[in-house]
């Protein structure tokens, strides 16, 4: 069997604990390696690695680190064929989305090779007599990034870019189902130039991630994956005195006004509804329309678009979605869509029961399509992280406005119209941290940032852009006043000082 290993201090480190996790083939449902899952011991190992390196690589120039960042952006474009076969092969993806799930992290890459800019810092010259005031960011010192299964190239480069780049050494421990792929980035990393230890990678469960929170020398940890594990390791974290951002899962709507332009919007919505088989935290599986009319069209024109796809194994490039990444996932998927049914939706499309031929192992799912979903089922109110798309009908804007806002989640949204000033509005009030104007996936460029609202969020600061580099780094602020004479005290003051 093959065995997937942690990356610590610059080499492939193989297993030590006797725990292992099955990483499937979601294509075949066959298990194709197993995956080490670490120990304290391991994660002592990396953590040591990594406090030995960080001076040295904080010490160094930000141009000189911005410059390995570079030569990193170009091994990931020489190597992105062979990591998204690499990817696609555990995650399920079709390969043409596992080359976007890279390439969304690549950008972040691009954004912190403007390292020595980002990190400058204020100066106020003269903020009092003869006094000056400056401050700098200072890295953390030893970080650390838990990702989950669904972009497993991404999430771990939207962290490891700004940590790294700031001078932090960086500890990753990536989701057991597609672990492989981390491994790699690392190595890239290294033959980019990035000295050992700077970047390690811990695979593992429950226990490495409970052994990240609570290590003293780990100061801020990162983290993506569902909600009550985002809460819980945002609660442990923060009680262990660590800066946390702990992203959670999501259910995002699509509005559809009246006005909107009904075919481009239906062909948004079946993209970012099955893109992925819906295992993304910025997919579409609820869509809104606003009013009797556009409801009926909108679901005459979904049934028919659903009739067009084709639901294949990763490789296939006519395929619009893959598999879905475990068989326990794809049974949960499918649990979802027999509660949707008994709370009394209306199944119009089942995609229960597909069998490809010659895959009939692999963990493919229909596309599903609801209609009469209502605010209160619980298949409405849960995220299902599935190709399963419900329609939720409103009567008029300001219902539709109110559902999104009223979620427990908030992560994106989308509106669908020709009206400036409605969607202008939308955007305004609409309690959701990423929204799309006529754009069903707003997952913002690199150089904005990422984040969502109430579950979707825990912690102040977004991923990656500017916030990331918050995130990851500390302020210092200095007020100096240099003596005119030596030895001469020319003022004492005992009251706070103040720049009257
Ligand atoms: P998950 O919560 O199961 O796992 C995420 C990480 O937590 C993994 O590394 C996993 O090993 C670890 N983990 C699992 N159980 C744990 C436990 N009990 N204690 C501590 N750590 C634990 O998530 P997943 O299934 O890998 O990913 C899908 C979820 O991630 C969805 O909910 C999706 O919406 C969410 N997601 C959110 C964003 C975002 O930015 N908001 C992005 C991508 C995915």
């Amino acid at each position: 069997m093959r065995e997937i290993s942690h990356f610590i201090d610059g080499q492939r480190v193989p297993g030590r604990s006797g725990r292992y996790a099955d990483v499937f083939d979601p294509n075949s449902g066959q298990v194709q390696a197993r995956v080490a899952l670490a120990s304290g011991g391991e994660l002592d190992a990396a953590i040591a690695s990594a406090a030995r390196a960080q001076p040295a690589w904080a010490a160094m120039n930000p141009q000189r680190r911005a410059r390995v960042m570079f030569n990193f952006k170009h091994l990931l474009e020489k190597h992105m064929d062979e990591l998204a076969h690499l990817l696609s092969s555990e995650h399920g993806k079709v390969i043409a989305d596992a080359k976007g799930d890279i390439q969304r992290g690549l950008e972040v890459i691009e954004f912190v090779c403007g390292i020595p800019h980002l990190l400058k810092g204020d100066y106020t010259q003269g903020a009092g007599p003869g006094i000056d005031v400056y401050s700098m960011r200072q890295p953390l010192g030893v970080v650390a990034g838990i990702t989950p299964f669904n972009f497993p190239a991404m999430i771990p480069l939207w962290m490891l870019g700004p940590a790294v780049a700031a001078g932090n050494a960086f500890i990753l421990k990536p989701s057991e189902r597609d672990p492989s792929v981390p491994v790699r980035l690392a190595e890239l990393l290294m033959e980019a130039g990035l000295p050992p230890g700077i970047v390690n990678v811990v695979q593992g469960d429950r226990q490495a991630v409970e052994g990240i929170l609570d290590h003293p020398t780990i100061r801020a940890v990162s983290f993506v994956g569902s909600s009550d594990i985002a809460q819980a390791v945002y609660n442990r974290g923060s009680a262990a005195g660590k800066r946390m951002q702990c992203m959670g899962g999501a259910k995002n709507h699509g509005i559809v006004l009246p006005d909107a332009d009904l075919d481009q919007a239906v062909a948004d919505i079946i993209g970012a509804a099955y893109g992925s088989a819906g295992e993304r935290c910025m997919a579409l599986p609820v869509v809104v329309p606003v009013g009797e009319r556009t409801a009926l069209a909108l679901r005459e024109k979904l049934v028919t678009a659903i009739g067009g796809l084709r639901v294949g194994v990763s490789t296939d490039e006519q395929a619009h979605y893959g598999p879905v990444v475990t068989a326990q996932h794809k049974a949960r998927i499918e649990r979802y869509i027999a509660l949707g049914v008994e709370e009394g939706a209306e199944l119009v499309v089942d995609g229960r029961g597909l069998s490809l031929q010659g895959h009939e192992e692999g963990y493919f799912l229909g596309p599903t399509l609801f209609d009469h979903v209502k605010a209160d089922m619980q298949a409405y109110r849960d995220e299902i992280f599935g190709p399963v798309l419900q329609i939720v009908r409103a009567d008029s804007f300001a219902e539709a406005l109110s559902l999104p806002t009223r979620h427990a989640y908030g992560n994106g949204v989308a509106i669908f119209t020709a009206n400036g000033d409605a969607a202008r509005e939308f955007a305004d009030q609409v309690e959701i941290g990423m929204v799309g104007i006529n754009v069903p996936i707003p997952v913002p460029v690199a150089y904005h940032s990422f984040g969502g609202w109430k579950r979707s969020g825990f912690g102040d600061l977004n991923q990656y852009g500017m916030d990331g580099v918050r995130f990851f780094t500390r302020t210092k602020t200095v007020t100096q006043r240099w003596p005119r004479r030596q030895g001469a005290v020319v003022d004492q003051s005992f009251v706070i000082p103040t720049m009257r």
